[in-house]
């Protein structure tokens, strides 16, 4: 199970979380909705120690830490726990798609190589990727190369995968694949946490919706009370908005 509890940020005078706490059960598909500039971005890369907040609490399985004082120990803890998409990728540019996708096994987790690329292409054959081992990110679709974004969290068997807005920056046609295969993430039974403004994908697989708007969490339920019954005015409105 991961427990946020009470995350606080600002930058500058801007307070961007203004206490936020989140649970989410081993398994479970948890997505994040709300108006861009809510802080869920923020509160994503809060959980990973992407950006440090100015309180708060994190447990994920048997490992506490505080997010304003975690020790540098702790911080690798959480972090051999958590994997993250990015919106844009984030792919060594300089790198193959399967040495993307061991590089973490390599580097952070200290898997010999040959059994790193063991894995890494089996992860990239999981994600339909099996004839692009040896491609560059910029000989690969922008659906390719956030497939070899989520083989490459995929890969490192973490307890949690944080997908910040997966498929914002894709061109209409390549989001249908790109969901496609995280909902096979998904069938895998990980815990994820996941940024999105793709509603049916929020319908079809979360078992659980949060709506945030300007650094709280308004509500929270089930895709059927957030999406057919909402209780606040502000879900409403946004969702009328967006749907
Ligand atoms: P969302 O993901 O809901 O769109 P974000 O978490 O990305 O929201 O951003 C929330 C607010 O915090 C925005 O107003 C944004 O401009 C601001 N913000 C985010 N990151 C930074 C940063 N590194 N420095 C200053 N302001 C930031």
């Amino acid at each position: 199970m991961i427990e946020v509890k009470n995350v606080k940020k600002a930058f500058g005078k801007q307070q961007v979380l203004k206490d936020v706490s989140v649970e989410v059960e081993d398994g479970q598909v948890v997505v994040v909705l709300g108006p861009s500039g809510s802080g869920k971005t923020t509160l994503l890369r809060c959980i990973n120690f992407l950006e440090n907040a100015d309180s708060g609490q994190l447990a994920i399985g048997d490992t506490c830490v505080d997010l304003k004082k975690a020790t540098k120990k702790q911080i690798l803890e959480i972090r051999r726990k958590t994997a993250f998409v990015f919106q844009n990728y984030n792919l060594f540019a300089n790198k193959t798609a399967l040495e993307n996708v061991i590089e973490g096994l390599v580097t952070a987790r200290h898997i010999p190589r040959e059994a790193a690329i063991k894995r890494g292409k089996e992860a990239l054959d999981w994600v339909g990727l099996g004839e692009k081992y040896h491609c560059y990110p910029c000989n690969l679709s922008g659906g390719q190369q956030q497939r070899v974004g989520i083989a490459r969290a995929f890969v490192l068997n973490p307890e949690v995968i944080l997908f910040d807005e997966p498929t914002s920056a894709l061109d209409p046609e390549l989001v249908g694949e790109t969901l496609d295969i995280i909902k096979k993430v998904a069938g895998r039974g990980i815990t994820m946490i996941v940024v999105t403004h793709e509603m049916s994908f929020a319908q079809d697989v979360a078992n659980k919706v949060i709506f945030m708007d300007e650094g709280i969490v308004v509500e929270e339920g089930s895709p059927e009370e957030i999406f057919s019954n909402p209780k606040e005015e502000r879900t409403r409105q946004f969702l009328s908005r967006i749907i």
